[in-house]
């Protein structure tokens, strides 16, 4: 790309794209702390399943309705919360969000009940936030064991003992913990003898491949008898028909999550759904 402005001969790195994109982010990275004051994030939630079409969850998925931009999706802005040093504050408000909601999505759910959030790597690192979901916890007086916890496992190893020791303290609480997009990472598995966990989430990978690949169905299937066989539950996400569901199910996964049941949804839209499926009639 040649730059009439800085003159003859003179060449830039940067296509009129980039420099857009570049702009866009640096908008929203100094945005955030505004956004969150201004009351411009969202938490969307989305139903998980059981084998028997009962939600036992929702994970809550945050969003940015973004003045300008319009409706922001978390795999934009969240790395660049996390490259910002802002992801905390964004943690802290999702965390505090869910407590609010969680008297209305535990009067709609059936019980047990679980309302999941995504960590991200950085948050483990600080010392802090074990203390901050403590202390919020009891001020909107929360039972832990309605909370689950979801973290990559390539976030979960970024800082295995720091990871693993908050974890512990989160278990101990009562929360359930969900290691995300499992068999994605670069892992190897000896890590999963020595962590705490509840779940493995089954990426969306391989439920998509799940019809076109006879590999990605014997992973699936390996990797629910891995976390079978380590007592641990599964739980596939992207379910998006009948017919991933009952390969799933068949092959013991406990739960799933996808828009064969529902998009991740508001709160108002959420507590008018369905708290119950019926798995024959959805074919
Ligand atoms: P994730 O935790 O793996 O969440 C699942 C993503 O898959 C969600 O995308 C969800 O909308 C999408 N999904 C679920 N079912 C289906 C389906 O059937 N088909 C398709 N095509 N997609 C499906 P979303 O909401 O855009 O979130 C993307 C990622 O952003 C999440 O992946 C998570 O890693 C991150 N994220 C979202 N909310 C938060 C948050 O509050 N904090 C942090 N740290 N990360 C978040
Ligand atoms: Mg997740
Ligand atoms: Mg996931
Ligand atoms: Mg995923």
């Amino acid at each position: 790309y040649r730059s009439k402005a800085r003159g003859r001969g003179s060449y830039t790195l940067f296509t009129p794209d980039m420099v857009e994109s570049h702009k866009r982010k640096l908008h929203l990275a100094n945005g955030i702390e505004q956004g969150l004051l201004n009351d411009e994030f969202v938490v969307y939630y989305q139903v998980k399943v059981s084998n028997e079409g009962e939600v036992v969850g929702v994970e809550a998925l945050i969003r940015w309705e973004h003045p300008e931009f319009g409706l922001v999706m978390p795999n934009e802005f969240i790395p660049i919360a996390e490259q910002g040093g802002k992801i905390t504050a964004i943690t802290r408000w999702i965390i505090k969000q869910v407590c609010i909601d969680m008297p209305d999505l535990k009067q709609w759910a059936l019980t047990p009940f679980r309302a999941s959030i995504n960590l991200s790597g950085h948050d483990l690192r600080s010392n802090q936030l074990f203390d901050y979901i403590y202390n919020t916890f009891n001020l909107y007086d929360i039972n832990p064991e309605n909370v689950e916890f979801e973290v990559t496992e390539s976030a979960y190893l970024e800082n295995f003992a720091l990871s693993n020791k908050f974890f512990r303290r989160i278990s101990n609480m009562g929360c359930a913990i969900a290691l995300d997009d499992f068999g994605t990472g670069y892992s190897s598995l000896s890590y999963l003898t020595q962590i705490n966990i509840d779940t493995l989430k089954v990426d969306r990978q391989f439920v998509t491949e799940l019809q076109t690949s006879e590999r990605s169905r014997l992973v699936t299937g390996a990797i629910i008898d891995l976390a079978k066989r380590l007592s641990l539950s599964v739980c596939a996400e992207g379910i998006e028909n009948h017919e991933q569901w009952d390969y799933l199910r068949e092959h013991g996964c406990d739960n799933v999550q996808g828009f064969l049941f529902s998009k991740p949804i508001p709160l108002s839209a959420l507590v008018r759904s369905p708290c119950r499926y019926d798995a024959s009639a959805m074919a």
